[in-house]
């Protein structure tokens, strides 16, 4: 068997935004934080150590608090979440290479990244044009051609491009938008933080049909969801 059999890697642009020590801090991350605490994956594993999360953080912050077992800021009063969050709904996710994936809340472009890498091809909506604006130069430097990225209201879902085998909310939402569940193929899933503003609980619904089943996951706290199907600006 040949390489043509292996998955296609990350771009050759990761290497330039890449540094020895960062990728010790990143490798670091992956086993202390994310395997650690029981991601297994190995796909999942595989992009999370591929991706330079230093990339998609603000300027001046410190290849340490990168890699850092907390949430980040990101400006826009938003945050990135922490590694192990990303990591874990990710895992449930379960992008395969061949799925179309929706994503609200684009934020940093940092779990647009790593979806970049597991599935065929990535849409992704951000309510403030200023991060779609960053994140959208971020992508495209590490040579991610497979995002998309829209700005809007993505408790609306991106219509255009549905049906999707997988949604990933990354903003917590009061309950689950509708919209959302109808643009899920056959077998698709959906995971979203629901709750109150505060604290939540990560959900996934699977569609099996017309059947969707809900599964409740760990307690979270992520920003908002601002919109016409989740909470008011
Ligand atoms: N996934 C991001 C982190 C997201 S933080 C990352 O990897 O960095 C949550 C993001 O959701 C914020 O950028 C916020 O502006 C955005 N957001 C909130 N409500 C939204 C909505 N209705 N549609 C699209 N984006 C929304």
């Amino acid at each position: 068997m040949g390489d043509d059999c292996q998955p296609p890697g990350p771009p050759p642009q990761f290497a330039a935004a890449d540094s020895p020590q960062a990728r010790e801090l990143r490798l670091a991350m992956v086993r202390r934080q994310i395997e650690a605490r029981g991601v297994s994956d190995e796909r999942v594993l595989a992009a999370f150590r591929a991706v330079p999360r230093h990339a998609f953080c603000a300027p001046r912050t410190s290849l340490d608090a990168a890699y850092a077992d907390h949430p980040l800021a990101i400006g826009q009063g938003q945050t990135i979440s922490q590694p192990y969050m990303v990591a874990t709904m990710t895992e449930w996710l379960a992008p395969g290479p061949d799925d179309r994936v929706l994503e609200i809340g684009t934020g940093s472009g940092y779990q647009a990244a790593i979806l970049a890498l597991l599935a065929g091809e990535v849409c992704t909506v951000e309510r403030l044009p200023a991060l779609a604006a960053t994140a959208r130069e971020r992508l495209a430097a590490l040579g991610l051609a497979n995002v998309r990225i829209h700005e809007g209201d993505g408790t609306r879902g991106w219509p255009q491009d549905a049906p999707y085998n997988a949604i990933l909310v990354t903003a917590a939402a009061p309950r689950i938008p509708e919209a959302l569940l109808e643009q899920l193929a056959d077998g698709g899933r959906l995971v979203i933080p629901v709750g109150g503003r505060d604290v939540q609980q990560v959900e996934r619904v699977t569609r099996h049909g017309d059947r969707f089943d809900r599964r409740p996951g760990e307690g979270c706290r992520f920003v908002p969801l601002i919109g016409a199907f989740a909470w008011p600006e």
